[in-house]
């Protein structure tokens, strides 16, 4: 049920209950993209609070994905070798009723402090094997172009960096902000990634698809990501609007993430059996570009792995089943060569031909 939809006084006092507990926020532009007549329209059921946030389930967690298990310093989560995140900020323009960090942002949450900052880039710089650096948050594309540009920059100084990664949904709640100025923030030698978090069609309205073009006229590769919820996306039709219209702004669809278990989210969540068969039904229907990995992010910070449909299997024969996009199921031998019958690993192959020239 939607804050739209209350009926009663004491549901407005569990409603006010829920936003004492959990920040929230919408921008005007998202405000006027929410069809008020529609009890279900799926954009209000992404940020208009709802007072089934107060059923907490006994798996949900407080910190699902383990972030403060693997942050070394304030700002920091350091969870695998080459790469880490880095959080500015811990507010967002919009709060969105399923968020995994729902209970570490929120208005007045402090971003880092001057040291904080300087004492994350020094871990960084410490530490060669870090290739890329991911700003996220809360949503670092609040901050102003001018600290923007300073971050950037100084990260640009860090010589074993390759890349620098951008996760925001600014260019989708907030347009306006991804002025020409703050696309000159991020420019610089090292490329900056932006993955953009949508998850309706209806996300990309006309002002969020200039906000991405200037962005990708600015040089920055654009990458989507989404989560698979109930009643805003989980349907066939629902998903391959998504992705296509992401695609059509330029977007390519990364990562579909199965919802993690923060508290108050259950009437969101929808089975991993059935994320699955949608992802099933999505191949070969939708270009190869359209299509996201479906990813679990392990409760307890064990790590994000690709959880999607299974298309081959090993038989007992020795051979592979391997399923097709329209279900149908076929043998495929890998030949009978002595090496792989005796379980050695064959010769490395021979150059090509222009290989061998110099
Ligand atoms: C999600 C996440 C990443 C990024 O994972 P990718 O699979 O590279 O998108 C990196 N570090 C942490 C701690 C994360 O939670």
């Amino acid at each position: 049920m939607g804050a739209h939809e209350l009926d009663s006084t004491s549901d407005l006092a569990a409603l006010k209950r829920v936003t004492e507990r959990f920040a929230v926020a919408v921008t005007p532009h998202i405000r006027a993209l929410i069809d008020p007549s529609d009890h279900s329209d799926p954009i209000a059921r992404q940020f208009d609070p709802s007072i089934e946030e107060l059923h907490e389930a006994p798996e949900e967690l407080s910190d699902p994905i383990g972030d403060a298990t693997h942050s070394p310093l304030p700002g920091i989560v350091h969870r695998y070798p080459d790469r880490l995140l880095l959080k500015l900020v811990n507010v967002c323009p919009v709060y969105c009723r399923f968020c995994f960090r729902r209970e570490t942002v929120g208005p007045g949450n402090q971003g880092l402090t001057g040291d904080e900052l300087d004492a994350a880039l020094n871990y960084i710089a410490a530490r060669p094997e870090i290739f890329e650096v991911i700003l996220t948050g809360g949503d670092p594309l609040i901050l102003s172009a001018r600290r923007l540009a300073k971050v950037i920059a100084r990260l640009n100084t860090i010589p074993h960096l390759g890349i620098i990664r951008i996760h925001t949904r600014v260019p989708v709640v907030d347009p306006g902000r991804v002025t020409p100025d703050l696309v000159e923030a991020l420019r610089g030698p090292k490329p900056v990634y932006v993955v953009v978090h949508a998850n309706h069609a209806r996300e990309f309205t006309p002002e969020a698809r200039q906000a991405c073009a200037r962005l990708a006229d600015g040089g920055l590769p654009l990458l989507g990501q989404s989560v698979l919820l109930r009643g805003v996306n989980d349907s066939e039709a629902a998903l391959s609007d998504l992705f296509r219209t992401m695609l059509t702004a330029r977007v390519k669809p990364y990562h579909l993430n199965h919802l993690d278990r923060a508290r108050g989210t259950s009437h969101f969540r929808v089975p991993l059996e059935e994320g699955q068969a949608l992802m099933a039904r999505l191949r070969g229907r939708l270009s190869g570009l359209a299509q996201p990995t479906y990813i679990l992010d392990i409760p307890g910070g064990h790590g994000k792995v690709p959880v999607g449909p299974l298309y081959a299997e090993k038989a007992e024969n020795g051979e592979w089943r391997v399923t097709d996009p329209w279900g149908c199921v076929h043998a495929y031998g890998e030949g009978a060569s002595p090496q792989a019958a005796a379980g050695v690993k064959a010769p490395p192959e021979r150059p090509l031909a222009g290989a061998d020239a110099e």
